[in-house]
């Protein structure tokens, strides 16, 4: 059995990768968000009560979260493993996943903070068809003009700036570094680089995984 923890910052290409670990494992993606959206909706009595805490505006308590998580891993599609995703961000949540699961891979993608910045805040789309560019790796072929529709109307999000990601960045690493610790000391802590194109980075995981 393999079951993965998946780590990256945002802007480290963590979904893309994820969908390859899919892809070539086999492996469900298990993310705590989609699951407390599906049990909510499927109104599950662990649905049930995690919904009181959201209605509430509070946080689900790491024990409903974990339920959910046995439920899910006793679904067919997860006998030979899972894939979390999201999930643990503490070391207790690491330690609640443990008492009913082995993970046996973490893998966490690692990007310098100064090259995430450069990709997230050089994005811009065009507000007509939606074409997305960067400043740096996918200019407009014209200035200011989109390549697909001709459209003159470029956007770009207001969280893209740099103070904003950095903000990001810290806070991740804050929360991060604590688990990545505590899943070195077990011996099974990957780090990936992910600094590179897309392919190189899939193998470097599969590397890993095998
Ligand atoms: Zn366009």
């Amino acid at each position: 059995m393999t079951s993965i923890v998946l780590f990256g910052p945002p802007g480290a290409g963590k979904g893309t990768q994820a969908a390859r670990i899919t892809d070539s494992t086999g492996l469900p993606q298990v993310s705590t968000g989609d699951m407390l959206r599906a049990a909510v909706k499927n109104g599950t009595d662990t649905g049930i009560a995690a919904k009181q805490y959201m209605d509430d505006g509070k946080l689900v308590p790491d024990s409903i979260i974990i339920d959910l998580i046995k439920e899910r891993i006793l679904e067919s599609d997860a006998k030979n493993g899972v894939m979390f995703d999201g999930f643990p961000r503490t070391v207790p949540q690491a330690e609640a996943l443990a008492d009913i699961t082995e993970v046996t891979h973490v893998i966490a993608i690692e990007v310098p903070d100064e090259r995430i910045v450069e990709r997230i805040c050089g994005r811009y789309s065009c507000a007509t068809c939606g074409a997305v560019y960067h400043d740096s790796f996918n200019p407009t072929k014209l200035d200011g003009v989109c390549d697909e529709c001709g459209g003159s109307d470029m956007k770009r999000r207001a969280d893209d700036n740099e103070s904003t990601v950095l903000q990001r960045l810290s806070a991740y690493h804050e929360q991060t570094s604590p688990l990545a610790d505590w899943y070195e000391s077990k011996g099974i802590f990957h780090r990936i680089n992910g600094d590179r194109g897309i392919d190189e980075i899939t193998s470097d995981i599969l590397q890993a995984l095998s």
